[in-house]
């Protein structure tokens, strides 16, 4: 047996009107006790004496009989409970009542006995029983009762709420929905109760609804759910906050950014956002237009990397985050760009400051304004043009008159006044004709009044003027019309002609004796080099036939006198043929014997003609480039002469080493070059070597016999078959000479 919870003193009351049944119980409490127990009756004889009895004192527990004198039966238990709920109560029945003793249990007692059939344990186990049942009843009645009270104070401020609210079960069905829940949804609670709800239900989020009420108008909640028990089943509450008013105002934001971002990307200015590190955030269309770039390659770049660099130059940034203020950026400036084909642009920034999604940013309104800065450029241009013009005109070495086109003189520049000898105020009241000598006045007139409006017509006339002392001058007008703002001006430049005039005059008779003098020069040279000659041809021609020996022998100091007469008329021969050639060339009469011949031949001749000279000075020879026949169209004699000419000059001017003629086929032409290891042409005399009778007379050459004839008739030579000739030389390394003789086919089209 559970002791119950600890009682010092268990106080009975019994209302029990038969003495013996009273006694009975008495005595078997009494046998009953035990240290652990103690207890004290109490006994009424009639209900009514029973609740004074409980009215005086506390009891644990009630033994009731249900027969007394002021009540029978159950009415008495009725009576009694009505009287006292808290306290346990036992009915004692007779024998023959026990069905009485079982309503009675159904009705409230917590237990009964049979009078005359219990012993002392059934007694106080009965009691025991009782009083415990009767807390355990009475705890879970308070805790229902808590319970009741919870749930209605938690119905209470759900309702009460101004948020909307409402309870759905596991399954989804509406189970409660608060007031603040039927105004926002514009429904009743009939629409609701047991209904599906027919929103999405929320995870652990908030999550945005739209809700259409029942006469249409349209609200917006922010909906969030917590797990609850309702009713002892697990369910959603679900809180709906009414956002409406914050959406219309964010939809109206979103309008007007709409709006601004139209009449961003529709204004007719480049307009460029950044943000405080410099970054650019956006751009409109006109500024990739400008910047002639793609969007992408501009947003989320710094300005920096852009074309855009020279904003470098304002100190934009950094800027102080913090105080990103209007009076932190800078006053319109105008700038310098440079786009990536070095095109120039010329913009005008204004700077203001924007608030875009709570973000400080920087508006740069973008004027170009390159077109303007190039015609200002162009209009100071202009001006200095105009300005240099003027003193070009006051200062020109030449006289200047700008008039009416009546004639009128308007302006006159300082050589006018020079020549003419008057002084400007002087001028500028005449008019042109008055300074017209009389005998060209008619011709003036045709000048100025016909002939410059004629876009065809001659525009300078030769006439005599007088000059302010009488005198007359020769002078030569060249006028022109002038358009100077809206109004007609002639201009007149008017040049003193009296040194031509006389110079034409004595040019013809210095023609005439240019002429001849140069026909005397040939003569001279032709019939001198023919004068010359036969004594020269006698000469030659009489030594070698005394050397010969056909007029007996000659003794050593005859012999070498002879050699040297031999020798010197050889040269002088030599000599006179390249005079004469010269002179032919000079009087056009030099004439070409073209044919085909071998060049193999020729080339084979003059080296063997040579070959006692350059073996004479133990240099080498070679010739490279003519494995095989070549046929060249030309004078052989004249190519002989050439090559002769080249080879004796590259001998004669090198000491060591020795001597290359090389052959090249080119495209249209032969190309011959003569190389040699000698001592070369110093760049300063370079102009000397093709020149007539020039020789560079220094160092060793002094010694070299030479005319400085050689290459100067041998240019002409090539020259006369239509090739061309060339040097280039080290000094003291040695000097390759190039000619070239054209072919055949391309020569004689
Ligand atoms: P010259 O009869 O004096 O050789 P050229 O007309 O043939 O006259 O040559 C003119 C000058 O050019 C020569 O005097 C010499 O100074 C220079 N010259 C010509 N060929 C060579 C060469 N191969 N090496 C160095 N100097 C040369």
């Amino acid at each position: 047996m559970n002791e119950p919870k600890k009682i010092s003193k268990l106080e009975i009351l019994i209302i029990e009107d038969n003495k013996a049944d009273l006694d009975l119980i008495n005595i078997l409490l009494a046998e009953s006790i035990n240290s652990s127990f103690n207890y004290d009756l109490t006994s009424a004889k009639t209900l009514k004496k029973g609740f004074s009895l409980l009215n005086k004192k506390k009891f644990d527990i009630i033994l009731l009989d249900l027969f007394l004198p002021d009540s029978e039966g159950l009415e008495s238990l009725r009576q009694t409970y009505k009287r006292e709920t808290n306290i346990p109560i036992i009915v004692l029945t007779g024998l023959n009542d026990v069905n009485l003793g079982r309503k009675a249990v159904r009705l409230g007692a917590q237990d009964y006995l049979v009078k005359g059939d219990i012993n002392e344990n059934q007694l106080i186990q009965s009691i025991f029983h009782s009083i415990e049942r009767k807390d355990t009843i009475q705890i879970k009645q308070k805790l229902a009762n808590n319970l009741k009270a919870k749930e209605s104070r938690l119905r209470k401020i759900i309702e009460m709420n101004a948020d909307a609210i409402l309870i759905i079960n596991e399954n989804g069905k509406v189970r409660f929905i608060n007031p603040a829940a039927k105004r926002m949804f514009g429904r009743e609670e009939n629409d609701f109760i047991n209904q599906y709800f027919g929103y999405p239900i929320p995870g652990d989020d908030k999550v945005e609804i739209e809700i259409i009420q029942k006469n249409g108008n349209i609200k917006y909640a922010e909906m969030k759910l917590v797990k609850i028990q309702w009713e002892e089943e697990d369910a959603h509450l679900l809180s709906l906050r009414d956002i409406t008013e914050h959406r219309k105002f964010e939809m109206l934001l979103q309008e007007s950014e709409k709006k601004y971002r139209e009449l961003f990307e529709k204004s007719p200015y480049p307009i460029l956002i950044l943000n405080k590190k410099g970054i650019i955030v956006d751009g409109n269309s006109n500024l990739t237009k400008l910047l002639n770039e793609k969007k992408r390659n501009i947003i989320n770049h710094p300005f920096y990397e852009t074309a855009l660099k020279p904003m470098e130059i304002l100190e934009l940034f950094p800027l102080n985050e913090e105080n990103l203020e209007k009076s932190s950026l800078p006053d319109p400036t105008e700038l310098k760009i440079f786009l990536d084909d070095e095109k120039l642009l010329w913009l005008n920034l204004n700077f203001s400051l924007i608030e875009l999604k709570k973000e400080k940013l920087i508006h740069v309104l973008i004027e170009d304004i390159t077109n303007i800065k190039r015609s200002k450029e162009e209009v100071r241009k202009l001006e200095k043009t105009l300005h240099e013009m003027n003193s070009l005109i006051e200062y020109a070495p030449l006289a200047i008159f700008l008039m009416h086109p009546n004639g009128k003189i308007l302006r006159a520049n300082l050589e006018a006044k020079q020549l003419f000898k008057y002084r400007e105020s002087e001028l500028l009241n005449q008019y042109i004709f008055d300074l017209i000598d009389t005998n060209s006045l008619k011709k003036a007139k045709e000048h100025y009044e016909e002939e410059i409006y004629d876009e065809m017509g001659n525009n300078k006339i030769e006439v005599k003027i007088k000059s302010k002392n009488g005198d007359l001058i020769h002078v030569e007008i060249t006028s022109t019309i002038l358009k100077i703002a809206d109004n007609y001006v002639i201009q007149s430049f008017i040049s003193d002609i009296t040194k031509r005039k006389n110079y034409e005059r004595n040019r013809e008779a210095l023609l005439d004796q240019l002429i001849k003098s140069l026909e005397f020069k040939s003569k001279f040279l032709a019939t001198m080099s023919h004068d010359l000659r036969t004594p020269l041809n006698a000469i030659v021609g009489f030594s070698s036939l005394l050397l010969d020996g056909a007029y007996g022998d000659l003794n050593e100091a005859q012999n070498d006198y002879l050699e040297d007469i031999y020798t010197a008329a050889e040269h002088l021969t030599g000599l006179i043929d390249s005079i004469l050639d010269f002179s032919k060339i000079e009087a056009g009469k030099f004439e070409l014997n073209f044919q085909e011949f071998s060049l193999n031949k020729i080339i084979k001749q003059v080296h063997s003609t040579l070959k006692p000279l350059y073996k004479k000075k133990d240099l080498y020879f070679k010739i490279e480039g003519i494995d095989e026949e070549i046929t060249l169209y030309a004078d052989p004699l004249r190519i002989k002469q050439i090559f002769y000419n080249l080879l004796d000059n590259a001998i004669k001017f090198t000491e060591e080493g020795g001597i290359i003629l090389k052959i090249e086929e080119k495209m249209n032409c032969w190309e011959f070059q003569i190389i040699d290891t000698g001592i070369g042409i110093a760049q300063e005399d370079y102009e000397v070597v093709f020149r007539e009778f020039g020789r560079v007379e220094k160092d060793l050459r002094k010694d070299v016999s030479g005319s400085g004839i050689g290459l100067a008739l041998t240019k002409r030579v090539v020259y006369q078959h239509g090739g061309d000739i060339w040097f280039n030389s080290t000094e003291g390394k040695g000097s390759t000479f190039f000619f070239t003789i054209p072919k055949k086919n391309e020569f004689h089209k």
